[in-house]
């Protein structure tokens, strides 16, 4: 592939695409893990299902395995509502109901933060509801159809929902639920908590396949511009603030580990998407249903941690091989 081709077609041969696919098949028959059942639509995912895809800050796509399959987005939907809160409210006022605060506990946690009684974060669900809660008391019963064209701009091509999943989540999700009244006991959230529930529902339940978070990973380290389309998702600013929140929150209560083996922003979702934003260079996106006990993805996981060490992609490493070595094969 010649250097000047910014094109989105996959480059066979380029040495990143040998290198995706050394790591996929490495990684294939890896089994560790469980597939998410407390959703029970979710159960019905493939355990086997695998999917890489890197797509670089300026629209080149290197991918194996299973990048057309679809998939829910769940949390990975976070930090791009959150992206979204800060622009309509600025972040003096999303402080006022959300932390940026690690809460070393699980995503699902009821707890909230001593004092203010703010979630700890926008990336764990109690977080992640307030911030949807408050999009909605913009936007009221047009927040979802608002959601569903933004996060289509930021993938660059139009997404549909999944249907079955939502009504599985909103028929079976008593504890976001009880997070969603805790939130209003504590006026964090607008009197129509039941109705930004649902709109939190749905937007876990956009479909998308690996090849579209790597697109949204790549917009995300374009500096909030689709690779591709050229259109803007968001400005710099909010970018700035989302890969931060990303960084020390977006893995859950393995945030730390994560920033210490990866050493770059990401994002977990429980149905097996992984986005990994490498900025001003790469998005990442990977899909395997298979989960450790934190709820990220098991393969996502092994697979980013060694992209991060072979690529020198870790925002400390010291011999910065990253950078050097993206320089020269990009
Ligand atoms: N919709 C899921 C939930 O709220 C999202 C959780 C996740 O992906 N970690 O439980």
């Amino acid at each position: 592939m010649s250097m000047s081709d910014t094109s989105s077609a996959i480059a066979r041969g380029h040495e990143l695409q040998v290198l995706i696919d050394e790591l996929y098949e490495k990684y294939l028959p890896h089994t560790a893990g469980e597939v998410a059942t407390y959703i029970p639509e979710l159960a019905k995912a493939d355990p086997e299902a695998f999917g890489v895809c890197v797509v670089t800050a300026d629209g080149r796509r290197f991918e194996a395995g299973d990048c057309d399959r679809l998939f829910t987005i769940q949390s990975i939907s976070k930090p791009f509502t959150y992206g979204m809160a800060l622009e309509e409210f600025g972040p003096a006022k999303v402080f006022e109901h959300v932390g940026v605060e690690p809460s070393g506990d699980t995503f699902n946690s009821i707890e909230l933060q001593n004092g203010s009684n703010r979630p700890f974060n926008p990336m764990i669900n109690s977080g992640a509801i307030t911030v949807t809660a408050l999009l909605h008391a913009r936007y009221g019963h047009k927040t979802f159809e608002y959601l569903l064209d933004r996060f289509s701009v930021i993938a660059g091509r139009q997404l549909t929902f999944d249907r079955a999943v939502y009504e599985s989540e909103r028929r079976t999700g008593h504890r976001n639920r009880a997070i969603a009244h805790l939130l209003l006991n504590f006026g964090l959230v607008h009197a129509e908590a039941e109705a930004a529930l649902d709109v939190y529902f749905k937007q876990c339940a956009i479909a998308l396949t690996c090849r579209d978070l790597a697109m949204m990973a790549a917009t995300l380290s374009n500096m909030g511009r689709h690779p591709v389309s050229g259109r803007s998702a968001y400005s710099i600013t909010h970018v700035k603030d989302m890969l931060s929140i990303m960084f020390t929150c977006g893995m859950y209560d393995y945030s730390g580990q994560w920033a210490y083996r990866v050493g770059v922003p990401a994002k977990s979702g429980v149905s097996g998407g992984v986005i990994t934003v490498v900025n001003r260079q790469l998005g990442i996106g990977t899909y395997s249903p298979r989960l450790d006990p934190y709820g990220n993805s098991c393969r996502g996981t092994e697979v980013c941690v060694e992209m991060a060490s072979r690529l020198g992609l870790h925002v400390f490493d010291c011999l910065n091989v990253g950078s050097s070595f993206l320089d020269a094969i990009l």
